[in-house]
């Protein structure tokens, strides 16, 4: 007899063969492709617009999150089906969002009924793009030395300061970000979690150019900025601990990607018998014991996933940290399989998939950094899993 999650994944898997277009069952170019929603983004192309509508009809965009914030509803159980079942269909996530990802959770946790009905929903329908206002000139891995100052003043705070390397700043509606609310309070203890609308009047957002051309960066300023005192989540100068949230899902999505990532494109065997190096004993052995480690991470991903509910924790740390590192031992790797032609970076002498592995392979360097360095990684270990003394 057939069971309710056998016949739960037929109807997704029936649902999804119908509804999802043939062009959004091929894995997307590049890390950053695919639609993100807001009122900024370049328009989209009209399947991915179509595959976007029908599942966040369904609420299938966010789908644990209850019905009445726009999501499906679903249990773990069923919302792990949705996911294999995308996965083995090749379905594309139809919508990349920091506020599906790391805002919602947060929100749902923290946030006020107000709160929750404003933006939960615009979320799920990829209405508004969020970006994440955390680091500082002066405040990257020691985040909690922040300095942007929101003092109350009536029904709002007036924010002033400085954010650095908030990615995508200037394509986004809103931004999610941490202040301090009061100056004399140990550093951890007086910071607040503001939402703050990009169209404020005294908002600025100038991109940052890096030294290999146009990036995602963004530098954004704060001069007397007004903010509704109702768009503060959780209680003031309690900030940390929803900021403490967001993190660990920027963790788990970071190296939920890493996973995705590693197991789309060319095997490095097959790269290796491409470039005709297969028979190199040296790079045979770097391919066996990579693959090994990949395979190891992503079994420890799916059991961590089936343990903790998807709901991550500080142990999210040890995935983040090792699943970065084995990505970047990867990519490294498949710049040595194709030796000099791993190097390139533009013109026509490269192929394209060349030039786009150049790239990856730099990109992915980034990720050891981005939510917090290995380095930082090793600290929480240390302390907030190990228990370890400072
Ligand atoms: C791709 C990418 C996207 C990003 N997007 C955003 C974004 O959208 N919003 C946002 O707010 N931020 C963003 N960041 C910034 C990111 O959070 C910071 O770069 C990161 O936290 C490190 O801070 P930092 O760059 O100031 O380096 P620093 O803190 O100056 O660290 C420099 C080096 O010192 C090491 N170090 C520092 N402190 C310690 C310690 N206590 N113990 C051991 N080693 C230590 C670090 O590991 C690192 O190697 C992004 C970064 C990247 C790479």
């Amino acid at each position: 007899m057939e069971s309710r999650a056998d016949e739960f994944r037929a109807g997704v898997r029936l649902w999804l063969e119908q509804s999802c277009p043939a062009s959004m069952r091929a894995p997307a170019g590049d890390a950053e492709d695919g639609v993100w929603g807001g009122t900024k983004s370049p328009p989209v192309d009209p399947d991915a617009r179509t595959w976007l509508d029908r599942m966040a009809a369904r609420g299938w965009t966010a789908p644990s999150w209850p019905r009445e914030y726009g999501g499906g509803g679903l249990s773990d159980a069923e919302a792990r089906i949705l996911r294999e079942e995308m996965r083995q269909l090749g379905c594309r996530p139809p919508l990349k969002s920091l506020g599906l990802w790391m805002l919602g959770p947060a929100l749902l946790g923290y946030g006020t009924e107000e709160q929750k009905r404003e933006h939960l929903p615009k979320i799920t329908r990829g209405e508004v793009r969020w970006c994440q206002g955390y680091s500082e000139p002066e405040a990257g891995s020691d985040l909690a030395s922040l300095r942007t100052r929101a003092v109350l003043d009536g029904d709002a705070y007036v924010v002033n300061g400085r954010k650095m390397w908030t990615s995508h700043a200037h394509l986004a509606d809103w931004m999610f970000c941490l202040v301090r609310t009061d100056p004399d309070a140990p550093k951890h203890q007086g910071v607040s979690f503001l939402l703050v609308d990009m169209s404020s009047p005294g908002v600025a957002v100038r991109p940052i150019r890096l030294i290999s051309g146009a990036s995602p960066f963004c530098e954004t300023t704060f001069d007397d900025v007004r903010v509704p005192a109702r768009n503060l989540v959780g209680e003031p100068n309690r900030g940390w601990e929803v900021a403490k949230v967001v993190l660990e899902h920027e963790r788990a999505l970071i190296s939920d990607m890493r996973d995705q990532r590693s197991s789309e494109g060319d095997a490095l065997q097959d790269l290796a018998r491409a470039y005709g190096v297969v028979g190199d004993a040296v790079l045979r052995d770097r391919i066996a014991r990579l693959n090994l480690d990949l395979l190891a991470y992503r079994l420890t991903v799916a059991r961590a996933r089936e343990v903790s509910g998807g709901r991550p924790g500080p142990e999210t740390s040890v995935l983040k940290l090792y699943g970065t590192e084995v990505s970047k031992r990867r990519h490294e790797l498949m710049i040595s399989i194709a030796g000099y032609r791993g190097l390139g970076w533009s013109g026509e002498s490269f192929s394209a998939s060349e030039l786009s592995r150049t790239r990856a392979w730099l990109r992915s360097r980034a990720s050891s950094i981005e939510g917090g360095s290995s380095e930082i990684q090793l600290n929480i270990i240390a302390k907030r899993v190990l228990g370890l003394p400072d």
